[in-house]
Parts: structure tokens; C-alpha cells; sequence
């Protein structure tokens, strides 16, 4: 069945709404959340009101030759990216040529969109070969990205796209309320400017593996959550609102860009990792201000 804008449920709508109304066309979306064929459905119906000949409403009339071909999946102005059948992820030159192509003009629509399709299947050398253009795209090219959960992303993407969430529930993101709060601490540690205090914090971890690797996990999406607050964008992590907005406050993106990719370090560590009281230590390292 196709996916019309009558078919949304309530919140998809208001989603859909808030990420195109008064005309606003996002040169990036994300999609995430929901099952792999809600996601492609909506991708398209994204698209079509980007290819949409009738742009006087935020809905695509359906009625058009470009609406139509959409609906077909034969417009010339959708690309849809997705990884090599053969292959467990994207090729990173296939990566390379979408941005080369993003130079080039709509065939016949005012907007050429490509849609690159499940993010999760992207690894992140290959998602840093999308960051100029998604920063500067040309007027006439827009990226719809799909993914399982946003925490496929990295936050360098995550910060120059606009997000659409598919069917959120409660706790979708599952994060462990001790996790939680052992980060809510550190995050007050950092802004308190005493070191013994970020040690204090994650003296909980008290060598417990697993929750070491939660933690290690969540402070990733806490600074690139912080990034995305600083640019604008929405965070991820709704239990640490407020702690978010302080610390993006109180640190430079090139500062929070370099704890995120220090805990991202950490975490590949944790692959294998004998000492997870040196861990510890290390987190304490990694997030001096
Ligand atoms: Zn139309």
C-alpha cells in the first residue's frame, strides 16, 4: 500500500508538519524509528513533496506527473542510495559519486533528492564523506536519510539534519536509569571545574563491565546531543534536557566534538577491554575540561 499523507497516524502527521510547514523545506531529514518499509514509505512521501509541480501547499497534490512517477518509483529526480546487495555495508565510493552527483541539476523537478537508505548499514568513514554536502548542499538538492535509531548517526550528521521519528514510544532508546545518573553527575562534575568531582562520579562504575559500556555509551549521545542543542537540533537523550543545554552552553563544538570522539574511542576499547577499573580512570582523562 502506498503511504498518503491520510494514512498517518496523529503524531506522524504532526511530525510531518513540523519538519516541512510554512513552506520550510529541510535540505536534510532523518528517519528513524519504525519498521525498515515505514521508513522507505515515508522517504518517498518526503520526497514527494519535494518533487511535488503544485509546491502552494505542504502536501503533495498527487495529481501531477511528478507525484505520479514518484509513486511509481521512476521519478529521475529520486535517487535512492542503499548499500551493494553483496555487501555488509555502503561503499564508501559509492558515497563519493552521491556527492559528486549532488552537484548536478533536477532533470525535470526544482529539487533532486536522494534518499540514503538505512544508515545503521553506513560506517561512519563512509558517513563523514556526507558532512560537506550536507552542510553546503546546492539550493536544488535535498538528503533524506533513513535509519533504524538515530544512534546509528554520527553527531556530525546528526547536527546538520532535521529529524523525523517514527512512532517514539517512552524509553524507546531503553538507556539505564543508573547509566543516567551517573552521566547527570559527571555532566555537573564538568561544569563544577573540580576534577575530584568527575572522579567521584564515575567511581560508581566501580569496575562493573556492563555498566561501564552504558555509560561509555550514553556520554557519546550526551555530547552529540550537546552539539546537536548548540546547531539547533533536537537531543536524543530526553532524560538529560536540561544537563545538555548547560553544557552546550559552557563548551566550544570543536570542545564537545572532542569528548564525543573520545568516548567513541573509549568505547571501541571496551571491545576486549581486561580492566574495567582502569576504564574508569580513563573516562575521568578523557572528559578534563
Ligand atoms: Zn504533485
Amino acid at each position: 500500500m502506498m503511504l498518503g499523507i491520510d494514512n498517518l497516524n496523529e503524531q506522524m502527521k504532526n511530525e510531518l508538519q513540523k519538519t516541512i510547514s510554512g513552506g520550510r523545506r529541510p535540505h536534510a531529514v532523518l528517519i528513524d524509528g519504525g519498521t525498515e518499509n515505514e521508513r522507505e514509505e515515508m522517504a518517498y512521501l518526503l520526497a514527494k513533496v519535494y518533487v511535488c509541480n503544485d509546491d502552494s501547499s505542504n502536501e503533495p497534490c498527487n495529481s501531477c506527473s511528478s507525484c505520479r512517477k514518484t509513486d511509481e518509483r521512476i521519478h529521475p529526480d529520486i535517487i535512492k542510495v542503499t548499500k551493494p546487495d553483496d555487501k555488509k555495508y555502503f561503499k564508501k565510493d559509492d558515497l563519493k559519486k552521491v556527492v559528486e552527483e549532488a552537484y548536478q541539476t533536477p532533470n525535470e523537478a526544482k529539487v533532486r533528492v536522494f534518499i540514503l537508505s538505512e544508515m545503521q548499514l553506513m560506517k561512519i568513514e563512509s558517513q563523514n564523506v556526507l558532512l560537506k554536502i550536507l552542510e553546503e548542499p546546492p539550493a536544488y538538492t535535498a538528503f533524506i536519510l533513513t535509519s533504524e535509531t538515530a544512534n546509528s548517526v554520527i553527531g556530525t550528521v546528526l547536527s546538520r539534519v532535521s529529524r523525523f521519528r517514527i512512532g517514539e514510544k517512552n524509553g524507546e532508546l531503553g538507556f539505564d536509569e543508573k547509566a543516567v545518573e551517573i552521566v547527570r553527575k559527571t555532566s555537573e562534575a564538568m561544569l563544577s571545574n573540580y576534577e575530584f568531582d568527575v572522579i567521584s562520579a564515575t567511581a560508581a562504575l566501580d569496575g562493573n563491565k556492563q555498566l561501564t559500556v552504558n555509560v561509555l555509551n550514553l556520554l557519546a549521545l550526551f555530547f552529540r546531543d550537546a552539539v546537536a542543542v548548540k546547531n539547533g537540533g533536537k537531543p536524543l537523550v530526553s532524560e538529560l534536557i536540561s544537563e545538555t543545554e548547560k553544557i552546550s552552553y559552557s563548551f566550544s563544538t570543536e570542545k564537545l566534538l572532542g569528548f564525543y570522539d573520545n568516548m567513541n574511542e573509549l568505547i571501541r576499547l571496551t571491545e576486549g577491554y581486561p580492566n574495567y577499573t582502569l576504564l574508569s580512570a580513563q573516562i575521568c582523562a578523557k572528559l578534563k575540561t
